[in-house]
């Protein structure tokens, strides 16, 4: 049985359990993760989840549908963004699949603009991946005031740079 969820929820015996999951704070970030025990294969289910179903975004809602969102927060609502994920979430069937190989110890990661049209909250990634996209935003929503000011920072770094360089090698 879970004991990751609270005793009420827990109708479905393939629901995760500590023996395979830890629920944990991720070093450095703010907020939480989820780390699995044991290894699971590029394309194999990982779990299933569950959660109660809301008509609001809040910080640990999915989206379901245009306006349902199950909120989790023991458990997928709690998963860590990456734009190189190594999971993906069926929203219709509620179920956690392995994108690529996860080894014991390895951080759960979703990419959140798959599921959700617009989010709690957009934030800044620095998630490492070549094909980070550096300011996160639901799918169907663009970047809010603070994400444009903080794009056109990163740019304009940028062109300083390239100019910089440039410089130092004569060109004009
Ligand atoms: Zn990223």
């Amino acid at each position: 049985m879970s004991d990751i969820y609270p005793p009420e929820f827990c109708v479905d015996d393939r629901l995760p359990s500590s023996d395979t999951f830890t629920v944990t704070t991720v070093d450095g970030k703010v907020g939480m993760g989820v780390r699995v025990k044991t290894r699971f294969e590029r394309g194999s289910q990982v779990a299933r989840f569950t959660g109660q179903l809301s008509n609001k975004i809040l910080q640990h809602t999915l989206q379901v549908s245009p306006d349902t969102h199950l909120h989790d927060p023991w458990f997928v609502g709690l998963l860590t963004h990456s734009c190189s994920p190594n999971c993906v979430l069926d929203m219709q069937r509620l179920e956690i699949w392995a994108l690529q190989d996860l080894e014991p110890g390895d951080l759960m990661t979703i990419d959140y603009a798959v599921t959700e049209d617009s989010l709690h909250r957009q934030f800044a990634c620095g998630c490492g991946s070549p094909a980070c996209r550096k300011w996160i935003t639901g799918r169907r929503e663009g970047p809010d005031s603070t994400g444009l000011a903080y794009l056109a920072g990163l740019v304009s770094k940028k062109v300083k740079r390239i100019v910089f360089r440039n410089q130092r090698r004569g060109v004009r």
